[in-house]
C-alpha cells in the first residue's frame, strides 16, 4: 500500500492559565509567535502554529485557552478550547506546581470520549520539581505518559519533543492512497469531472486533483474527461479502463453510458471509503427512503467556501432527497469545523461531504455524536449513488475484502 505524508498532525496544548502554554510553544518552535503575558488568560481563540518534529515531519500546534477560565468571556473560550479537542491527534495537558486536580480530569475525560492520546508535562521545574503525591495522584487516573520541563531554563525540551514524537498517533502523519489497494501499476482510470459554475476557473478542484496524483503515485496511468465527453470516448476507443471515478453528479448518467463490466465510483465514495465510517454510510443511506414528513437533515461541510447556486450541499442534494421522497423537509448546514448549532437528536440524518480538507480523525469526531445517537449518516456520493440506484455498483470496487453490502 502507498504510504507518503498527507495532513500535519494537530497537536492541542491545554491546561490552566498561566502554566506557560504559549511559552512551551515558543519553546517547541524555536519563535516567539505565540501570544504570550504574565497577566492570566491572554490566549483567546486558538492559535495555530506550524512546527517540524523530527521523525514526523510538519505539525500543527494549537494554543488553547486556560481551561480555569472565570467570567462571561472565560466561558466562552473555555467552550472554544473544548471545541479543539475533537479536531487534534494528540493532546498535551501542561501543569505546572503540582496542581494536579478537577480541571486536569474533566479534560481527560473529553480526550477518552474523543479517543485523543495525551501526554502530561510538568512545566516550571525551575520554580517547583514534580513532586512523588503529584506523580502518584496523575498515576492513579491515568497511564499517560508523563514528563517534566523547564521552558523558561530550556531544561528537557528535547525529552518532550522525543515524547511527542512517539507519542503522536502514525495515521495522523502518514497517509494511506485513495487508491492503492483497488488499482494497480500501468492500470488506465478514467476519472470524469464536472466543470460547471462550482468548478474554479483554471484548476481542478481537491478531491479531483488528489485522485489524479493518487493515480500517478500508483504509476497507473489517468484518463480525464468531462461527463460530456464519455459517450464520444467509448465509441471512438477501444480502451477499456479498469476503473473509472466518476463526480457523483454524474452518476446517473455516466452508469448508463459505461459497461456494467467496468467498475464505477465516485470521487465522494472514494472519500467515504478512506476518510469516514463506510459501513454506517452505507448503512445510512436507507434512512433516505424512511423519512418523513418534517424531519430535519444536516449537511455537514468540511471547509467553508463561497456559495452559488450550483452548491450541492445547500441545493443540489437538498432538492434531490426531496423529489426522491417525496416528503416536506427541512435542512440545516454546518460548514467548517464549528459547533453544531441544534442538538444532534433534532435530526433524522446526517450526510457528510467527502471531507478532503480533513482528517479521518476530525471527520470522525465530527460524526460521534450523530453516531453515539443512533442517527443515520451518510456522504454525498454515497446518498447521490442511492438515490439513482447504483449504490450497489459505486462501492462494489470497495468490497474486494469486505461485507457490508445490504444484507
Ligand atoms: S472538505 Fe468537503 S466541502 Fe470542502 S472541498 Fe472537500 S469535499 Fe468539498
Amino acid at each position: 500500500m502507498n504510504k507518503g505524508k498527507d495532513n500535519k498532525p494537530h497537536i492541542g496544548i491545554y491546561g490552566r492559565r498561566n502554566v506557560g502554554k504559549s511559552s512551551f510553544i515558543n519553546a517547541l518552535t524555536g519563535t516567539d509567535t505565540a501570544i504570550i503575558s504574565d497577566i492570566a488568560g491572554t490566549t483567546t481563540d486558538p492559535v495555530k502554529k506550524s512546527i517540524e518534529i523530527f521523525g514526523i515531519g510538519p505539525a500543527i500546534l494549537v494554543d488553547t485557552a486556560g481551561i480555569d477560565d472565570t467570567g462571561e468571556l472565560g466561558k466562552k473560550r473555555i467552550r472554544k478550547t473544548q471545541e479543539t479537542i475533537a479536531h487534534i491527534d494528540l493532546a498535551i495537558v501542561l501543569i505546572s506546581n503540582n496542581i494536579f486536580d478537577s480541571f486536569e480530569l474533566t479534560l481527560i475525560q473529553k480526550f477518552d470520549y474523543y479517543k485523543v492520546d495525551y501526554v502530561i508535562i510538568h512545566n516550571k521545574e525551575d520554580v517547583e520539581k514534580l513532586s512523588n503525591n503529584t506523580l502518584n495522584k496523575i498515576k492513579q487516573h491515568t497511564k499517560a505518559p508523563i514528563e517534566t520541563c523547564s521552558v523558561l531554563e530550556s531544561s528537557n525540551i528535547a525529552e518532550v519533543i522525543e515524547l511527542l514524537k512517539i507519542s503522536t498517533p502514525q495515521n495522523a502523519y502518514q497517509k494511506t492512497s485513495l487508491l492503492g489497494n483497488i488499482i494497480g501499476k500501468n492500470d488506465i482510470v478514467m476519472l470524469i469531472t464536472p466543470v460547471d459554475s462550482e468548478a474554479p476557473e483554471g484548476r481542478m478542484i481537491l478531491p479531483q486533483a488528489m485522485a489524479i496524483r493518487d493515480v500517478l503515485d500508483n504509476n497507473a496511468v489517468n484518463i480525464v474527461l468531462k461527463e460530456t465527453e464519455v459517450e464520444a470516448f467509448f465509441s471512438k476507443n477501444d480502451i477499456k479502463p479498469n476503473l473509472v471515478i466518476t463526480d457523483s453528479q454524474a452518476f446517473n448518467y455516466v452508469s448508463e453510458i459505461i459497461p456494467r463490466n467496468i467498475p464505477l465510483t465516485g470521487f465522494s465514495v472514494l472519500f467515504a471509503h478512506i476518510r469516514g465510517p463506510f459501513e454506517d454510510y452505507v448503512k445510512g443511506a436507507e434512512k433516505i427512503s424512511k423519512l418523513n414528513d418534517g424531519d430535519k437533515i444536516l449537511i455537514l461541510e468540511s471547509c467553508v467556501h463561497q456559495v452559488s447556486c450550483e452548491d450541492i450541499g445547500r441545493f443540489k442534494l437538498p432538492n434531490w432527497i426531496r423529489n426522491f421522497s417525496g416528503k416536506k423537509l427541512e435542512f440545516d448546514v454546518a460548514a467548517g469545523l464549528s459547533e453544531i448549532k441544534n442538538p444532534i437528536t433534532d435530526y433524522s440524518l446526517v450526510i457528510q461531504c467527502g471531507g478532503c480538507m480533513i482528517t479521518k480523525k476530525q471527520l470522525i469526531s465530527r460524526l460521534k455524536p450523530a453516531l453515539d445517537a443512533e442517527i443515520a449518516v451518510t456522504n454525498y456520493g454515497i446518498a447521490i449513488a442511492y438515490m439513482n440506484g447504483i449504490l450497489e455498483r459505486a462501492i462494489e470496487p470497495f468490497m474486494i475484502n469486505e461485507s457490508v453490502i445490504h444484507e
